[in-house]
């Protein structure tokens, strides 16, 4: 028997160590990391670039950073990097929400975030009629793509062009 999951590719890959996957609070899924589909759309309608892939199942979304000017530690290591960067002491981790990893000194340097960030979604997170809603939206020119400004290659389940074949009747 096969645990629910909420990942289509956690389902296909049949990796369940640790559970079937969830929506993390900061609405991404835990096995893939893709964004909602809910969040997609509201995305896409909010006029938010989308930047095509060379993967059929994938395309990068940049949209406004809600963190934008506040100062949070991305990057660690463990020697100081550069002159700018501060030891991670209990209360930098406390001033910065940063959680410390494994043993030993670890230096940071906290900086602002971005006005915009990029974010994954993955196509085989939405279900028919959230195909629908993509393929609507994408022929009626309400997607905004980034260069080159087309997909350079389809999602998965959209085809572009002419029928293959047309059945010819004797
Ligand atoms: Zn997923």
């Amino acid at each position: 028997m096969t645990a629910e999951t909420i990942c289509p590719r956690q389902k296909a890959d049949g990796f369940y160590l640790g559970g079937p996957a969830t929506w993390r609070d900061n609405g991404t899924c835990s096995y893939c990391g893709s964004m909602t589909p809910e969040r997609f759309f509201e995305c896409v309608e909010a006029g938010n670039e989308l930047v095509p892939t060379d993967k059929n199942y994938k395309v990068y979304v940049r949209h406004p950073n809600p963190l934008a000017g506040q100062m949070t530690i991305r990057s660690s290591a463990n020697f100081q990097v550069a002159s700018d960067w501060i030891e991670a002491t209990p209360e930098v981790c406390e001033q910065y929400g940063w959680k410390p990893y494994g043993d030993g000194p670890h230096w940071v340097n906290p900086s602002p975030e971005g006005p915009t960030e990029t974010s994954k979604f993955y196509f085989y997170h939405l279900d028919e009629a959230g195909m629908h809603r993509f393929i609507e939206l994408l022929n009626g020119k309400r997607m905004k793509l980034a260069y080159p400004g087309h997909f350079y290659v389809p999602p998965f389940f959209v085809r572009f062009g002419a029928p293959a074949e047309t059945a010819k009747t004797p």
